[in-house]
């Protein structure tokens, strides 16, 4: 018997992307403007703009928005949607970063402002001190990740998004399986399985979608997640959409070719 296909091609659209960044968030390049003239050259039907929010994170740099840079990131999204209107949707974003000490600052500004799409992700871990970024290819992080034990470190993850899933209401679960995605031969243990496991079942129950990200693509050949996370979403029933996380404008819509192989072969 042929194994079973994994979804349809339709299953995921792929003339829309749902995640792209802008320079707004410091560690991307290119003008908002940038991305949906790259968004409508690849012929895509809609684009997202998925800002990075974080709240009280402890970290060198600043690699998310400040409230500021989402009034003018408002504002402008707003012009390229009228400007664009006849060639391409335009949506306004963000990726919320969980934060278990700032529920409540990230639930306020997610109520604050009229999202078209929000998306989890979880990006940085406290070690007691400060955090670290845990999807991050800088050697300090994978460093002082990788002392605290990497098993650790992805269990301390799954149980986030876990957390993050039941306690802000998003649209989107974004990269799922990116924790430590530098760190050279990382293996999910069966304990960190029954947390996808559950982790999945709680987004189901929460009618979230989860993405497809093709980032994964360039760094390790299949996406984020990965076939086997895909297929434990779609068996459950639960939608997919495709993202390309792209941080520089000619990243929009990458790899979107790739997908319908992954999803069907
Ligand atoms: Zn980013
Ligand atoms: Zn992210």
């Amino acid at each position: 018997m042929s194994p079973q296909p994994l979804a349809t091609e339709s299953a995921v659209n792929v003339r829309q992307d749902h995640h792209v960044h802008t320079r707004l968030c410091n560690h991307a390049s290119g003008e908002m403007e940038e991305y949906v003239l790259a968004a409508i050259d690849r012929e895509l039907r809609s684009i997202t703009f998925l800002e990075h929010l974080e709240a009280d994170i402890l970290y060198p740099e600043r690699t998310w928005l400040t409230e500021q840079d989402f009034t003018s990131y408002f504002r402008e999204g707003e012009r390229l949607r009228k400007k664009y209107r006849e060639h391409i949707r335009v949506q306004l974003g963000v990726e919320v970063g969980y934060n278990p000490s700032a529920i409540d600052s990230l639930q306020t500004t997610l109520a604050r402002y009229p999202w078209d799409l929000t998306g989890l992700s979880y990006h940085f871990l406290f070690d007691g001190e400060k955090h670290l970024n845990m999807v991050s290819r800088r050697k300090e992080n994978i460093d002082a990740l990788s002392a605290l034990g990497p098993d650790r470190v992805i269990s301390r993850y799954f149980d986030g998004l876990i957390h993050g899933v039941a306690e802000l209401d998003c649209h989107v679960l974004c990269h799922l399986d990116a924790v430590m995605r530098h760190y050279p031969g990382l293996v999910f243990q069966a304990s960190h399985w029954e947390q996808i496991d559950r982790l999945l079942q709680l987004m189901r129950d929460k009618k979230m979608l989860l993405e497809v990200n093709t980032s994964g693509f360039t760094l390790r050949n299949t996406p984020y997640p990965c076939r086997r996370i895909v297929r434990m979403a779609v068996d459950i029933g639960i939608p997919l959409i495709a993202g390309s996380d792209a941080h520089r404008p000619e990243q929009v819509g990458r790899d979107f070719d790739r997908l319908p192989e992954f999803l069907a072969s």
